[in-house]
């Protein structure tokens, strides 16, 4: 049962083959069984998901249809679930319980997916390794020894390891997309401001972006149907119609113009990878693509502008995290001062509390002009570069990632290391661009992924790419051993 994509699951529950009550037993049941291997959840909701998907199965009973419905799926811990732990990864918030539902929360509720848990994430999603949460490193289900990506890397881990078929995932500079490549799965950031932002605790305000993470494009359809749309607690959500995602799937790729970057095919990329790249490509070009070469000229500056833009933003947003409004706080302090110091200093770990600094000294008076305001520039010249292409082409493809996954520790001692491996992904969060990435072969047994980015608003482009190609090709449709 736990081998079902969630398009099969909704086939199933359908035609009546089982009802989600049985499905959500079943992976309860294997989440308590092979998780700890994983640790890919920080809070398992049992009761509630029993009782939702009792709920999900007398509504079916009663008329009710829907891809949704009865679904079972996991939420990255950093969507607020009303009475329910919200963590963000970190200590300093371990004991909140959220007041209210996410948008996203409450909207697949409403479809009537089922919460089996709180995914284990990088601590307010600070990482691209899963190694920064406070309840420790999430390990990649196709090898053990190495991370699954980050900062989703709870979501990704679990969906490939069949513990479920699909989960929310948000991506600020590649969150959903490197997970998804690492793990062997398939993952969609949308346009920044598809999907509402309300309850979604802010890293970089004006980059994150909730998404599907799934097996298939078929099944980020459907988990991107149920999360998409405009939200009027959201002032940056778009209120744009949200068009049918699933009845686009089949359109031909007979002529579509693929673009593809030369930058991208520099020497940090790992000559396994660009082979793989190339042969998805040629994939595409069987089924009618026409590929042409492009160029992204600013590319090299995105990453220095990154890494001021979202420490920046990160800066502000965790500023409410003292003690006194929000998360932890320390025991006995003198006074208020010593309040804010040790509150803060035991409740945020290494890599959150780094950030908060660089994003605080680039915005500092003197500095702001140097820092902030430069990488603002670099930010729209990465934009004009994007929209110059899409005047030639209908899709960009390229590697997800320069590498595949890691070993766990691998790069704990270097930041910058990291840092430096979101070189292809962070281009579509300046821009504001929807971007997807889906299993394309693999190197030493470890995942690689192909990403393609698309045209505002053109996810039913992305996903209908995806699927052609998971029609003709069997990559994301393996399994890691053991699971
Ligand atoms: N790896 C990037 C970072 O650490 C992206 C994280 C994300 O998308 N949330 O900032």
């Amino acid at each position: 049962m736990h081998q079902m994509t969630l398009a099969e699951i909704a086939r199933g529950l359908a035609d009546k083959k089982f009802s989600s009550e049985e499905l959500t037993k079943v992976l309860l049941a294997r989440i308590t069984q092979l998780d700890p291997q994983l640790n890919s959840f920080i809070s398992l909701t049992e009761e509630l998901a029993i009782e939702q998907a009792k709920a999900a199965d007398v509504r079916r009973a009663n008329g009710e249809s829907g891809a949704l419905l009865g679904a079972p799926i996991a939420h990255k811990d950093l969507f607020c679930t009303q009475g329910i732990r919200t963590s963000c990864g970190s200590k300093m918030l371990d004991n909140f319980k959220a007041p209210y539902d996410a948008t996203v929360v409450a909207k697949l509720a409403a479809a009537g997916a089922v919460t089996l848990g709180k995914t284990n994430m990088d601590e307010f999603a600070m990482g691209s390794a899963n190694e920064s949460s406070w309840y420790g490193a999430v390990k990649n289900p196709w090898n053990l020894e190495h991370v699954p990506g980050g900062s989703s890397g709870g979501s990704a881990a679990a969906v490939a390891a069949r513990l479920l078929p699909a989960a929310t995932a948000t991506d600020t500079g590649g969150s959903i997309r490197q997970p998804a490549a690492f793990t062997n799965l398939t993952g969609l950031k949308p346009t920044y401001g598809r999907v509402s932002r309300w309850g979604m605790i802010a890293y970089a305000s004006s980059l994150d972006q909730g998404g599907p993470l799934a097996r298939a494009a078929e099944d980020c359809a459907i988990l991107l149907q149920g999360m998409a749309g405009f939200d009027q607690n959201d002032s940056t959500s778009i209120d744009e119609p949200v068009p049918d995602y699933s009845a686009s799937l089949n359109t031909s790729l007979q002529g579509l113009r693929i673009g593809v970057p030369k930058e991208y095919f520099s020497a940090g990329l790992d000559p396994r990878i660009a082979e793989l790249i190339q042969n998805s490509i040629k994939e595409l070009q069987k089924l009618g693509a026409v590929i042409k070469e492009i160029s992204l000229p600013n590319m090299q500056h995105a990453i220095p502008a990154y890494y001021v833009i979202a420490p920046a933003e990160a800066s502000s947003n965790l500023s409410r995290f003292d003690g006194v409004r929000f998360g932890h706080r320390c025991e006995h302090p003198k006074d208020l001062i010593d309040l804010y110091k040790r509150s803060r200093g035991e409740g945020f770990g290494p890599e959150v509390q780094r950030r908060i600094m660089v994003g605080a000294y680039a915005l500092s008076a003197g500095y702001y002009d140097a820092y902030y305001l430069k990488a603002q520039k670099i930010r729209r010249l990465v934009k004009n570069d994007f929209m110059a292409a899409f005047n030639e082409v209908d899709i960009i493809l390229g590697p997800t990632t320069p590498n595949p996954a890691w070993k766990l520790g691998a790069k704990n001692s270097d930041p910058v290391a990291a840092y430096l491996e979101d070189v292809y992904t962070i281009t579509a969060n300046l821009a504001g661009l929807p971007g997807l990435s889906m299993p394309a072969g693999f190197v030493d047994g470890l995942p690689v992924g192909v990403q393609l980015l698309a045209p505002y608003f053109q996810e039913g482009r992305l996903l209908n790419v995806a699927h052609q190609y998971q029609l003709n090709t069997d990559w994301h449709t393996r399994t890691p051993t053991g699971f």
